[in-house]
């Protein structure tokens, strides 16, 4: 047996019941044998071991009062996941679905993810499986002050800085600084995605969508192709998915369907952002509306249907596990051309044989997605350094870091033998750095 067969199985063994980890663990070492064949050293130190064992898991209770006066009970979790390359980072998602295993899948990818940006930054993950949809804004404050109350001794501007995910926006974001600063009584870094009357930095909203669609664009041009003319279909409405939608629409691309958890519009004129924008951002409504209020589109309810509409790019953005064997093979057989990930871990691991088999160019999450975050570390910067930049020397950053994790893990893809694989070369480009500053820390 290989050592990384070992550590896989090591592993499955030892954290039961958490299929989301062993996904993404799964699809990770997988592509890391290469690598490990060229580094035996890596097997004395027991490299992969503790590469797959988080630093540090903590678990809490979160209760809070709800409208009706009522005591409610959440979990609370925050995985310290590698801070080899830098401070723990990666966001909090507040979902119904969230455990242990979705958040160590989440904050193994993160590391890899970061290390890619080229900033210096380790890999963390946090959350909670209390939903904020429906909850008055009270309520919502309630909890992210709990939450806080206790996550507060575990965080700090050089230890880990988490951020937003699924459910937590702008809003969230507020509340969990306001009650650090109160406990604390610092006004530090120790949150990204902030206000940009208390810190934030401009492009951070548009970061995660506008990179997605910035690397993709380079993706195109290393093939003497645009996004000019192309039909495009994102899935969700949610950060990610509007700003990707936003920034494909001005680069010449139609936007033909996104969805909720509910279900899908199509809209074969191109959707209209800015009604989705205020469905979405201002109204915390459902994608429905947008059938109801734009002539020529249609609504279905269920989200799988979205990947029967022909397109040439596939941007999913909503969550894991949205693409599954089934729906990649009609993608394909439509003429899906590009699947570029924006949501973490959207494409099943036989989705993705189907896409690379294919001759589909696939861009996983690690690197297509990588522009939140690498925009978070730069509101770290900015915060640190007390600095202020416009959104041009921003967005010109964040594009500059996209492009270069385009050439990096196309040129690990060629270097290790498998061109235009980009699971292997982002995941052999992101590890590397990684494995190297963890061999010189020694055994930690
Ligand atoms: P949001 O909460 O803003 O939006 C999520 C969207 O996905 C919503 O439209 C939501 O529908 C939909 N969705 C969520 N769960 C499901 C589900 N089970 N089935 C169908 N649709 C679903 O989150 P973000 O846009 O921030 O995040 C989306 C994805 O991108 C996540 O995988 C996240 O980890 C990843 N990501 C986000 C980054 C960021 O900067 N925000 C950075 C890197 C990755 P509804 O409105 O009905 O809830």
């Amino acid at each position: 047996m290989s050592y990384v067969e070992k550590v896989l199985e090591n592993l499955k063994k030892q954290n039961p019941n958490e299929p989301e980890f062993h996904q993404a663990a799964t699809e990770i070492l997988t592509t890391l044998a290469p690598v490990v064949e060229k580094h035996p050293e890596y097997e004395t130190a027991g490299l992969l071991e503790r590469f797959v064992e988080p630093e540090r898991a903590i678990m809490f209770r979160v209760p809070w009062v709800d409208d009706s006066g009522k005591v409610q009970v959440n979990k609370g979790y925050r995985v310290q996941f590698n801070s080899a390359i830098g401070p723990y980072k990666g966001g909090l998602r507040f979902h119904p679905s969230v455990n242990l295993s979705i958040i160590k899948f989440l904050g193994l990818e993160q590391i890899l993810k970061n290390s890619l940006t080229g900033l210096p930054i380790g890999g963390g993950k946090g959350g909670s499986d209390f939903d904020p949809k429906g909850k008055s804004d009270r309520e919502v404050m309630a909890f992210c002050q709990s939450f806080m109350t206790e996550l507060y001794r575990h965080i700090g501007a050089d230890t880990d800085v988490p951020a937003g995910d699924i459910g937590v926006g702008g809003r969230e974001i507020g509340y969990l600084f306001g009650q650090y600063k109160r406990i604390r009584d610092e006004h530090v870094g120790v949150l990204t995605g902030r206000g940009l009357t208390y810190g934030g930095s401009l492009v951070r909203t548009e970061a995660t969508g506008y990179g997605l669609v910035y690397i993709t664009e380079e993706a195109l041009k290393a093939r003497g192709d645009s996004f000019k003319g192309k039909t495009v279909i994102i899935s969700g409405s949610g950060n990610v998915a509007i700003y990707a939608c936003q920034k494909a629409q001005s680069l010449g691309a139609k936007v033909v369907a996104m969805y909720d958890s509910n279900g899908y519009v199509y809209d074969p004129n191109g959707i209209q952002i800015e009604v989705v924008k205020d469905i979405k951002e201002a109204k915390r409504g459902r994608i429905k509306e947008y059938a109801e209020r734009v002539k020529g589109a249609t609504y279905k309810e269920g989200c799988k249907g979205i990947w029967s509409i022909p397109c040439d790019i596939a941007l999913p953005c909503a969550t894991q596990n949205e693409i599954d064997v089934e729906s990649a093979k009609t993608l394909v057989k439509n003429g899906v051309k590009y699947v570029a990930e924006g949501a973490n871990m959207p494409s099943t691991l036989e989705a993705i044989e189907v896409f690379q088999k294919s001759g589909v160019v696939f861009l996983p999450a690690k690197a297509a997605n990588a522009g939140g975050v690498a925009t978070s570390a730069l509101e770290m910067a900015q915060s640190s350094g007390r600095m202020f930049w416009s959104f041009e020397e921003v967005d010109k950053k964040l594009k500059d870091i996209m492009v270069n994790i385009y050439h990096n893990i196309d040129n690990a893809s060629k270097e290790y033998g498998y061109e235009g694989n980009y699971v292997m070369g982002a995941n052999i480009a992101g590890f590397i750095k990684v494995a190297t500053a963890m061999m010189a820390h020694g055994i930690v």
